[in-house]
């Protein structure tokens, strides 16, 4: 059967010279870095190559680069470690309802100790307003997250005005870039953030690493406790493999970026047109124009999403109800629901992220398979009279 990968929201594959660069790190150049020895020695320059990769690619020092182990732990330690820090200015935070559940699980968690959260939130795109960011800001704010670019709709959001607001208030700014990372450049300087999370397995590099910017002098305690690695900002014996990976993937990213946004922002583009001609009773969610290039996320009104997702599935079609944490629940995402939907819309909603490997054949055999699928899923369900 014909294998179509449009979920790479969720994760993409390891890119051939990932693979390759990380070879050896598998094999003969085991070592410690933090050993003195000839097997420490010889991988030791290899962290820090990778480290001038990333610094690079976002245009930051690479001294502000922390080596993480996920998306996920990159907000955890933004968000914890910056209010654990500041416990003298105040405890209060400002975030937007659609953040990942990385940030709004943590912020949850949270507020079981105390600290208080305003969560911003979104219109009818989804979209956030930088000054319900500003009105949300107290005197005991001490972090704004937002992220951004939206996993689910692919928004992109206004970070460089947000960040602007933060500085007038003297708050300190935290993005979550995980889908933006390797696919648009990236500029810290003049975004102005203080702290950047980024993951590794969202851009062609394998799971389990991501990567920290924290500009120089922002007060950030660690999440993790131990060893002196990362400037005592992240213990553990460093995942060399994952490093040596991720700075590989940041720099295939600045060579590919402008090459490969623009192929597949024009196979997202017919396979967005398509489906719209061929399927009646369609609509696009997010904003028309502020989006990621390679997400789509579509509501096909009377039907489940699920049953479409399963029944792609069999066509070897992988695609996504939304966000891949809470896949199995019925109830349609939160992000959705807090867009205010017609429900007709929020619950037939699916996620079509493409990325590396895809081409106008999967564009094409997808065209193809899906009208008929979603013409069958409505004749039995009861709310459609045509
Ligand atoms: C995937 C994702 C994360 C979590 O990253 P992991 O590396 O899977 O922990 C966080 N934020 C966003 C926006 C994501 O898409």
């Amino acid at each position: 059967m014909r294998k179509v990968y449009f979920d790479h929201n969720a994760t993409t594959p390891i890119h051939p010279e990932v693979k390759e660069a990380i070879l050896p790190f598998l094999s003969e150049k085991f070592g410690n870095p933090s050993s003195i020895h000839w097997a420490g020695r010889e991988v030791r320059a290899f962290v820090e190559e990778a480290r001038e990769k990333v610094a690079k690619m976002i245009n930051a020092d690479p001294s502000e680069i922390i080596f993480t182990s996920c998306g996920s732990e990159g907000d955890n330690m933004a968000i914890k470690g910056v209010l654990m820090g500041n416990l003298k200015k105040g405890r209060h935070m400002i975030t937007t309802v659609v953040e990942h559940p990385a940030v709004y699980r943590t912020c949850k968690f949270l507020e079981k100790f105390d600290f208080e959260v305003t969560y911003v939130p979104v219109d009818s795109y989804g979209m956030i307003d930088p000054e319900d960011i500003r009105k949300a800001i107290r005197k005991d704010t001490v972090l704004i997250s937002v992220m951004y670019a939206n996993n689910e709709t692919g928004n992109i959001f206004p970070i460089k005005e947000i960040s602007k607001i933060a500085k007038e208030h003297g708050i300190i700014f935290h993005t979550d870039a995980v889908q933006v990372v390797g696919k648009v450049p990236l500029d810290v300087k003049d975004l102005d953030v203080d702290i950047l999370t980024a993951s590794g397995h969202k851009f062609n590099a394998p799971k389990g690493i991501g990567f920290q910017y924290i500009k120089k002098g922002v007060e950030v305690l660690p999440l993790i406790s131990g060893g002196h690695q990362e400037r005592e900002l992240r213990a553990g014996t460093e995942n060399m493999v994952g490093i040596v990976a991720i700075g590989k993937a940041c720099e295939i990213a600045m060579e590919t970026m402008e090459k490969k946004s623009k192929e597949i922002g024009e196979l997202k583009e017919r396979l967005e047109k398509g489906i719209l001609e061929r399927v009646p009773d369609t609509v696009i969610n997010g904003h028309p124009e502020k989006r990621l290039y390679n997400t789509s996320n579509i509501s096909f009104k009377y039907i489940e999403a699920e049953a479409l997702l399963v029944m792609l599935d069999m066509q070897g079609i992988a695609v996504s109800t939304g966000s891949a944490c809470s896949s199995g629940a019925t109830e349609p995402s939160y992000v959705l629901q807090s867009m205010n939907l017609d429900p007709l819309c929020s619950r037939g909603a699916l996620r079509f992220s493409l990325g590396l490997g895809n081409t106008i054949d999967d564009v094409e055999y997808c065209l193809e398979v899906l009208p008929p699928l979603v013409e069958k899923i409505r004749k039995m369900s009861p709310f459609y009279k045509k």
